[in-house]
């Protein structure tokens, strides 16, 4: 079984949008043990296309087309593919009535362009996965196959996850499953943990299932993608648990979650676990904190609130700190002592610091004060943070998460 990929786009040909999308279908193909010999990329013209599958289709038992399946007049994949399978298109009217109903949910107006959608080549199914309005189709040529998936990447790996890796695969009479488990850190470079890990990527390279893939994720931390290929879901399973607890057990505190969620996600669910209830003081992040912490399934349970006490006088009349300095440790703990009362927690975080550009109180710009109570522990932080003040705000906030993330693990 070979399978090859044509990726539709004129933006992919001048260098305006890299083809990503034919990377992640190559590496998945390659996971599922499927050949793939050639990938195109062709502008958007009706020629041009259609030789392109056409040569594919020549070379190839299967191929994936990905992009130009929008409403616009210059999103022409599934016309070209009706020419190629020798049909005409049709109106499907369940598509047509999930077009209406999502325009209609959001309350737009739908233009009549975007039933070109709901146009299928006649002999074609639709894929059942449809993140976006465009919908997927698997489209039998003789014994070959073509499929079309969007452009916009989320939709498209929807797509092939659900539906034309499996049809590649019963097609192939290969039989297996690939997933893949993240766990998220905070804490360390990638180097770092290549470092920490090396051995065991050594270890897997040898066997060569499971592998593992560093996901960096910007302020937030780095993913460890660990993907493992076996016979059935089971099977697939128990390789991945083994590996997560392995991968987990190297990194030890470094790692937040092994089910890919946010750091606030995680602490909501340790509070949440012990029926711990949460205030937050903040002065740096200005509102960040609460504002992340709110938007978290479960935080109804467990936040009490949170109160931006970004003047000084704020901190004294509000908060009950002693008119003095506010940027230091002491100010951080009595913020969160302050909070904490003043919202009947009981736990109470909070923030102070310098996001810059400018000094303030003599200290220098990117030093933040963290302050944490809980139950009859008291306890400061001074970090020293990277960058612009936007990111040191962005940096303060997922320290502090973190570190009560440890604090409540009993790690800390
Ligand atoms: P839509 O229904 O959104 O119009 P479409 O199938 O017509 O989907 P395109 O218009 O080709 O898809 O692409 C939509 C967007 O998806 C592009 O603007 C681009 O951001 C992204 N995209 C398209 N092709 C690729 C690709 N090969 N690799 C990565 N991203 C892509
Ligand atoms: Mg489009």
């Amino acid at each position: 079984m070979k399978c090859e990929v044509v990726a539709v786009g004129t933006e992919l040909l001048l260098g305006q949008i890299v083809d990503t999308n034919s990377s992640w279908i190559g590496e998945q193909l390659a996971l599922a043990g499927i050949d793939s010999h050639f990938q195109t990329k062709v502008g958007d013209n009706w020629d041009r296309i259609r030789a392109a599958l056409e040569a594919a289709l020549d070379r190839s038992d299967a191929v994936i087309v990905c992009g130009g399946l929008g409403p616009t007049q210059d999103d022409i994949t599934r016309d070209v593919i009706a020419e190629v399978m020798g049909t005409t298109l049709e109106l499907d009217p369940a598509i047509e009535e999930r077009i209406r109903a999502m325009f209609a949910a959001r309350g737009r107006e739908m233009s009549e362009n975007n039933l070109r959608q709901a146009m299928v080549p006649v002999g074609a199914t639709t894929i059942p996965q449809q993140p976006g309005t465009a919908p997927g189709l698997v489209c039998p040529i003789g014994d070959k196959v073509m499929y079309a998936v969007p452009g916009v990447p989320y939709e498209m790996r929807e797509m092939v996850l659900g539906t034309v890796l499996p049809d590649l695969q019963r097609r192939a009479g290969v039989v297996s499953t690939i997933e893949s488990r993240v766990l998220r850190t905070w804490g360390h470079s990638e180097s770092g943990l290549a470092e920490m890990l090396a051995e065991r990527i050594v270890h897997l390279d040898g066997a060569g299932n499971p592998t593992l893939a560093f996901l960096a994720s910007g302020v937030e931390g780095l993913k460890v993608r660990v993907t493992a290929k076996a016979g059935g879901p089971d099977e697939v399973a128990k390789l991945l648990d083994e590996e997560v607890a392995v991968v987990a057990a190297i990194l030890g505190d470094l790692v937040f979650s092994e089910r890919d969620e946010t750091m606030e996600q995680v602490v909501i669910d340790l509070l949440r676990a012990e029926g711990r209830t949460l205030a937050v003081a903040e002065s740096v992040t200005g509102g960040y904190l609460t504002g992340r912490l709110s938007s978290t399934p479960g935080a109804g349970d467990v936040l009490r609130g949170g109160v931006v006490a970004y003047d000084p006088e704020v901190k004294f009349d509000v908060l009950g700190l002693q008119p003095g300095g506010v940027v230091n440790e002491e100010a951080a703990v009595a913020m969160a002592d302050g909070v904490r009362t003043l919202l009947e927690a009981d736990v109470g975080l909070a923030t102070t610091g310098v996001a810059g550009p400018a000094q303030a109180e003599g200290v220098e710009p990117g030093t933040v004060f963290l302050g944490l109570v809980v139950g009859d522990r008291t306890e400061s932080q001074r970090v020293r943070l990277p960058g612009d003040p936007e990111r040191v705000r962005q940096f303060a906030c997922i320290t502090a998460l973190n570190w009560l993330r440890l604090v409540l693990q009993g790690r800390r």
